[in-house]
């Protein structure tokens, strides 16, 4: 369970120690959110977010003249994050290795912050075993058009569905588009069978109902329907980080929800880093404890 707390005396002084330069840029033409309105964002919700997202190789990504400008995605350090933001070795497919960042704490994302971050994305392991998967996320795309009350009947499918074969999953609105149903899972398997059963759930699931769904990335092979992107459980891929902002208009932010909530949003970005005091007071309620942790083995099936 997530505790949320006030950052420890240690931890103030740490995210002190992080310079936000340039605080009054504005990042978000849109809605007017500054680069240190974001990063104030972050230093709240840091107790939320690093549950999930600390020890975790990460991506980034980085808009340093804002949103509506030129954004990249990265992946490796190029070595000007400073001393918060840490780096893993991870091995590439052609036998060498990169490596990948991390953070731990309020102060590292505030570095990545300070170099223009706006997301936060996570791999699905931890760098303590970056080779044993913890985490399988369905990330629902729907086709352009597509009602979110499609959408959000797919989510609660996908969770009985899990159910049906003894798997618990939470539910967060990406803050963009879509759902991500989020699964948590113990370590011990490999990426490979990590990838394989994400993949057969939802070929399952496409093929039990072809006019709703699609395992297909093809946009053509979208039309009406839901990509059930199951893409993010292969090793080196990432999902959004819950809490993470998004580089979208109006400074939306991913936010976890309760099962029950759901039929009562009308979109996936109700929330935005302007609503710290609303996502605070959330996260302390009831039917949000215990969000994204189970102790649950993958299946072996
Ligand atoms: P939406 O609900 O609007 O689809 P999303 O976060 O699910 O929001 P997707 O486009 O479906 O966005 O992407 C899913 C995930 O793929 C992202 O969360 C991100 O981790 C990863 N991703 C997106 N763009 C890139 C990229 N350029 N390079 C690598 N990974 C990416
Ligand atoms: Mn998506
Ligand atoms: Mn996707």
């Amino acid at each position: 369970v997530p505790e949320v707390a006030e950052p420890a005396p240690d931890a103030q002084a740490e995210l002190e120690a992080v310079t936000i330069s340039s605080r009054d840029r504005v990042i978000f033409p849109e809605s007017g959110q500054t680069k240190g309105q974001l990063a104030d964002y972050y230093a709240t919700v840091a107790p939320l977010l690093l549950p999930f997202a600390a020890a975790r190789p990460i991506s980034l990504v980085r808009c340093p003249q804002g949103r509506a400008k030129k954004c990249f995605f990265q992946k490796h350090d190029s070595g000007s994050f400073g001393g918060h933001v840490h780096h893993v070795p991870i091995r590439e497919k052609d036998g060498g290795s990169e490596d990948y960042l991390y953070t731990e704490d309020a102060a590292g994302l505030l570095a990545c912050v300070q170099m223009g971050t706006i997301e936060f994305h996570g791999w699905g392991s931890r760098v303590a075993d970056v080779e044993a998967p913890d985490r399988m996320v369905f990330d629902l795309d729907p086709d352009e058009g597509l009602d979110f009350e499609a959408v959000k009947l797919a989510a609660t499918d996908i969770r009985d569905r899990l159910a049906d074969i003894g798997l618990a999953s939470f539910a967060m609105l990406s803050g963009g588009k879509g759902v991500h149903v989020v699964v948590p899972l113990t370590t011990g398997h490999s990426w490979d069978a990590h990838k394989d059963f994400s993949k057969r759930f939802a070929e399952a699931l496409s093929m039990a109902e072809p006019e709703r769904f699609t395992a297909n990335m093809s946009k053509a092979k979208r039309t009406g329907r839901i990509f059930i992107d199951y893409l993010r459980n292969q090793r080196g891929s990432t999902a959004v980080m819950p809490y993470s902002a998004r580089a979208r208009a109006g400074a939306p932010v991913a936010v976890p929800i309760a099962w029950a909530e759901l039929a009562g949003f009308a979109d996936a970005h109700p929330f935005s880093i302007s609503d710290t005091k609303k996502l605070l007071t959330r996260a302390r309620a009831k039917a949000l404890a215990g969000w994204g942790h189970a102790e649950q083995a993958l299946p072996a099936i």
